[in-house]
């Protein structure tokens, strides 16, 4: 007999919501595995709001809102195991596990992954230069301050204009930092207007269509040097780093699998109610895709724990999936994969859509070669594109989306 009906890795705002909703449809045995002391994933080192709006009908702060996944799933009746590490994804729902107990293997009818996703670190992103201290992701400066009380530097340079830049910027002014300046490659802001301006109005300088090339200093970071569009080049002294955003789904578990990631999401493909290649596995939250809301993350999550909850109420097994086909330059698509038949009420009623570059056209869902659904727009990179998945989708030989460029 298995160790559990299901078993959740991750227990962020994504795994949490999987595994109350699967005990609330009537599960009986659900467990969440998380390798850190506590749940809450990503929120519990946020300082600041807003976390829980849509989920819990009020604003918490990170902190808290990890506190209330917390105790959503105690009440529940989830059987929460912190301190525990997933190191292996094998056939059959089990899994080997790291604990202070040592190693040990577990098993379920079927199992969830929502380990979420990190920023880009240095070394991925191959900036060149010294290696002095003070060189951080937003995460690693939130962990930082929250769990150990200290603030790295005081005048850092950020880099990246995100979501998340206004989450470290915030990070920064209210614990006694300034930033130098946020630095962002492209012509423009990642993120939308106003929350664009948040930099400039902060009064810290926003150099757009800048790269930082070079990074110095002996024992600290001294200072940076940016190349400009025109190939000039400006030097700004500073005490630190933050590298904030290119997000990549942490998805190690699924490389060293049989089963891999999506080349485009970096995460596992998966199809319309959360399934992946491997039909006991599901996946959800920003494992999926870098990078989305904590909202966002709970309400994948609580939608594919139901579906889990009605696979297993069924045991009917799982069709061949066909695979979503895309043109450059959209990056990813989610689901990517669609299964004849699963469920006439999917978890995910909305394929999701990001682009590689900014880009301007028509993009359009072709069902067997014909056109169903259409848009013309102009997309930035990291901005969520969002196209209702038509029920037909999941009766179609195939699937794809095209995009005319019009420059
Ligand atoms: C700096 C920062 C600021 C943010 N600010 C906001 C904000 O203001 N508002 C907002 O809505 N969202 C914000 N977000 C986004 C939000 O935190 C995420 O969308 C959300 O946490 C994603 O949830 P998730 O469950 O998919 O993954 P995560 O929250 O990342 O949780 C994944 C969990 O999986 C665990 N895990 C990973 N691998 C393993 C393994 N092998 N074994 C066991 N456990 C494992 C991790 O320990 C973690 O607890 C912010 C994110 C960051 C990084």
């Amino acid at each position: 007999m298995s160790d559990a009906d299901v078993i959740v890795i991750g227990g962020g705002p994504s795994g949490v919501a999987a595994a109350v909703e699967l005990r609330r449809h009537g599960v009986e045995r659900v467990m969440l595995l998380d390798r850190e002391p506590h749940l809450g994933g990503a929120t519990r080192h946020c300082s600041h709001s807003p976390f829980g709006m849509r989920e819990f009908g009020r604003v918490y702060f990170g902190a808290a809102y990890g506190r209330r996944l917390e105790s959503e799933a105690a009440r529940a009746g989830v059987d929460v195991r912190t301190g525990h590490s997933v190191v292996r994804l094998l056939d059959g729902g089990r899994i080997d596990v790291t604990s202070e107990r040592g190693v040990g293997r577990l098993s379920a009818r079927r199992l969830m992954i929502a380990t979420g996703a990190r920023e880009a670190p240095r070394s991925a992103r191959l900036i060149s230069g010294d290696r002095p201290v003070g060189v951080l992701t937003t995460g690693s400066l939130q962990s930082y301050v929250a769990f150990h009380g200290l603030m790295p530097f005081r005048r850092p340079v950020i880099v990246g204009s995100e979501l998340v830049t206004l989450s470290a910027i915030a990070t920064c002014l209210s614990h006694g930092a300034r930033p130098v300046a946020v630095v962002e490659p492209e012509p423009m802001a990642r993120v939308r207007a106003p929350l664009s301006w948040f930099p400039s109005v902060m009064g810290i300088p926003f150099r757009r269509g800048a790269e930082l090339i070079d990074i110095r200093g002996a024992a600290r970071v001294e200072d940076v040097t940016l190349r400009h569009r025109d190939g000039t080049l400006e030097t700004l002294a500073c005490d630190g780093v933050l590298l904030t955003g290119r997000f990549v789904p942490e998805s190690a578990l699924l490389l060293q699998s049989r089963i891999g990631v999506d080349t485009g999401s970096a995460g596992p493909a998966i199809d319309q109610d959360g399934r992946s290649l491997d039909p006991l596995l599901f996946a959800s939250g920003n494992v999926l895709r870098a990078v989305e809301t904590g909202g966002w993350a709970f309400r994948e999550g609580r939608a594919i724990g139901r579906a889990i909850a009605e696979d297993l109420a069924r045991d009917a097994g799982a069709a061949a999936p066909i695979l979503v086909s895309h043109d450059p330059p959209i990056k990813l698509v989610v689901p990517s994969l669609l299964r004849r038949g699963a469920n006439g009420s999917p978890a995910l009623r909305e394929f999701q859509l990001r682009v590689t570059r900014r880009a301007q056209g028509r993009l359009s869902l072709q069902l067997d070669g014909r056109d169903v659904w259409s848009t013309d727009g102009i997309w930035g990179p990291e901005r969520r594109i969002l196209v209702p998945m038509p029920l037909a989708a999941t009766e179609a030989q195939t699937v794809h989306f095209r995009f005319q460029e019009r420059v």
